[in-house]
């Protein structure tokens, strides 16, 4: 079905326009279709447009944007989404409200196909990758939730660097001025440790944020819990991270979840902080969310004797604060629930 082939949220403005001119429109028509469609608006409301063009457009394309499939609101104000596309797929995005502004987590794929042991995006492999449209019409669902979106987050579903030019794509269209200009500085992606993406990114020179997946203080513990830790060594991804740093100056978090009787104890702490000494990165510890499975997250006070343990080696660390426990936070979950019950699980 060609309506589906062409979803206008996943052109640039100069794409836009290419097409605007190809169906015989005028220039300008571009940039006021563009302005419609980051506004999330539907081809019916685009009243500067002549009819003649919209029902050309309707005809051949789509608007792209997300259906709002399920919302669940926890009781500090999280907002879990699930989000429908066109073809039956779904993705979450979570709002988070902090004193600091809004932030939304979004995701980059349905599924995944790392497999990281603790992770439910992974446990039902990847579906597909998402255009640049689709991760774009993610923040829309939100803003037409009637939500403002301050910061962003790739940390949904997905591996933002085995989707490498869609999500770069998005970067760029997120970031635009007749966008939602949302500013680089503003935006986090987190990888498992693609050492490639790592690198390409670097390269892009986007001042975007870059958090690693690393989750474990060696090699042998990280190959436990993490496939992707058989294709780079943890030596590799971190001088991956280093170049990242000495291109843009910006400095990189280290996001490690922690699992009791896995990563969690004093040794694998101060095994840590002897890795990451002299780097100048941030530790984000996350104690593991329960998604089902053995996993459980260690006690409060082993969180924070981990953290301290960081602290003395001059590694600077902060426990991630936990939202939305009460709504299927962790990523994946509701994705996860939706499509059992689709099987009729
Ligand atoms: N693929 C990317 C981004 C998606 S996951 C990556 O691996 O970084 C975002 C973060 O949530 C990652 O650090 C991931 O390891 C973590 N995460 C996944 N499942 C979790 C769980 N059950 N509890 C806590 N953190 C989890």
């Amino acid at each position: 079905m060609q309506s589906q082939t062409k979803p206008l949220l996943n052109l640039s403005l100069e794409e836009l326009t290419d097409l605007v001119l190809k169906l015989g429109e005028k220039k300008f028509r571009a940039e006021q279709l563009y302005l419609w469609l980051n506004k999330g608006v539907p081809f019916s409301g685009m009243r500067n447009l002549p009819e003649s063009f919209l029902t050309r457009l309707k005809a051949e394309t789509t608007e792209g944007y997300a259906e709002i499939l399920n919302r669940q609101v926890s009781k500090d104000g999280t907002t879990k989404y699930l989000l429908g596309f066109a073809d039956g797929v779904s993705v979450e995005a979570v709002l988070m409200k902090q004193s600091y502004g809004n932030t939304l987590c979004i995701s980059t794929q349905a599924g995944c196909r790392m497999a990281c042991a603790f992770c439910a995006s992974g446990a039902l492999g990847l579906q597909r990758n998402l255009l640049a449209g689709e991760i774009l019409a993610e923040v829309l669902a939100a803003v037409t939730d009637g939500n403002t979106v301050n910061n962003l987050v790739l940390m949904g579903m997905g591996e933002p660097f085995d989707n490498y030019d869609n999500v770069v794509k998005f970067l760029k269209l997120v970031n635009h001025p007749k966008g939602l200009n949302i500013g680089m500085r503003s935006i986090s992606l987190s990888t498992c440790g693609l050492v490639p993406g790592i690198i390409a990114f670097a390269d892009e020179g986007l001042p975007a944020t870059l958090a690693i997946s690393l989750h474990a203080p060696n090699d042998a513990i990280r190959r436990q819990i993490m496939p992707i830790a058989k294709t780079y060594t943890m030596g590799e991804v971190l001088d991956a991270a280093k170049y990242y740093f000495n291109k843009t100056g910006r400095r990189v978090i280290i996001e490690y979840v922690l699992i009791d009787g896995i990563n969690a104890s004093a040794e694998n702490a101060a095994e840590l902080a002897g890795r990451l000494r002299g780097f100048n990165c941030h530790v984000n510890l996350i104690p593991y969310n329960a998604v089902g499975g053995d996993f459980k997250a260690p006690n409060k006070a082993a969180v924070e004797a981990f953290r301290q343990t960081l602290e003395k080696n001059k590694v600077g660390a902060t426990v991630r604060k936990t939202s939305g426990d009460d709504i299927d936070g962790a990523c994946g979950q509701l994705r996860l629930k939706h499509m059992n019950s689709k099987q009729g699980k």
